[in-house]
């Protein structure tokens, strides 16, 4: 049975995209079955993951909406499946940001994506849904489909201030819509330890969350800035890299992490 996980973070620009490909990517490599659904309708982590979405013909929009079951929409990549780190990708494009407004007049609205994704729960080891940067009804789906959310922050001032709006958020979906739901944990992405702030920043970070934050730390890396151009998760594009390897490393962090769930 999959465990479901949300990248989540009403932040732009934090890292989410780029945290879920390559966990997807890492995860594979590690021969976790792997399922990664993009809730964004930018359509990044579809872009980046080797898929065209404006060349898809079903997408997690049909899914959201019911026009499609998820076996019908999710494809593969021929580039990740040639380079030997495939993973499912349910994409999305701009289409899906009409679905806000559609799915208010539909029933369970908050939990179209749960009740879709239940039908292949045993064809994978780990879904994961990248969200995009608002709290909206799209991330509202995410989280009351997943099991545990990943929060990738940078350590900036403001950083701590956002993770309230978002941890408020969460509660709020598990008293009232999902029981399962946790923080997973608190991923420090495009760190630079000889920043003082960035290094002051992560100690408040372990200080008030302890465990939660994850071992694994993802420095700013250029080769993993680059990877999207290419189409490709860093991993995929520069495993040697300094950031693909963080991201292996953490890959394994979440498969230790669901054998304790
Ligand atoms: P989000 O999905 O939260 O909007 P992205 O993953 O798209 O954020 O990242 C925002 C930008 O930062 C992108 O251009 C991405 O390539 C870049 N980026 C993300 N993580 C890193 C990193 N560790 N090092 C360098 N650049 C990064
Ligand atoms: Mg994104």
């Amino acid at each position: 049975m999959a465990k479901i996980f949300c990248v989540a973070n009403q932040k732009g620009g934090v890292g989410k995209t780029t945290t879920t490909v390559n966990l997807a990517a890492g995860l594979a490599k590690l021969n976790q079955r792997v399922l990664m659904v993009d809730l964004d309708p930018q359509g990044n982590a579809t872009m980046g993951s080797g898929v065209d979405k404006r060349q898809l013909a079903r997408t997690v929009y049909d899914v959201l909406l019911g026009t499609a079951t998820v076996a019908e929409a999710r494809v593969k990549s021929d580039k990740l499946v040639e380079a030997g780190y495939s993973y499912d990708i349910l994409g999305a494009n701009r289409e899906l940001a009409g679905a806000e407004v559609e799915l208010v007049d539909l029933e369970q609205r908050e939990r179209r994506l749960k009740n879709a994704l239940a039908q292949v729960m045993d064809d994978y080891d780990f879904v994961l849904i990248d969200c995009p940067p608002s709290l909206s009804m799209l991330t509202l789906n995410g989280l009351c489909a997943a099991h545990g959310v990943i929060v990738p922050m940078q350590c900036e001032y403001f950083a701590l201030e956002g993770l309230a709006d978002l941890v408020n958020t969460i509660k709020q979906v598990h008293a009232n819509l999902n029981p399962d739901l946790q923080i997973i944990g608190l991923l420090r992405v495009m760190y630079d330890p000889r920043v003082t702030l960035q290094a002051q920043v992560s100690d408040q970070l372990k200080a008030h969350f302890g465990d939660k934050v994850f071992d694994a730390v993802i420095p700013r890396n250029v080769r993993l800035a680059e990877a999207p151009s290419y189409g490709l998760p860093g991993v995929v594009f520069d495993p040697a890299a300094r950031g693909a390897q963080s991201f292996f490393t953490f890959a394994e962090e979440m498969v230790g992490r669901i054998g304790k769930m």
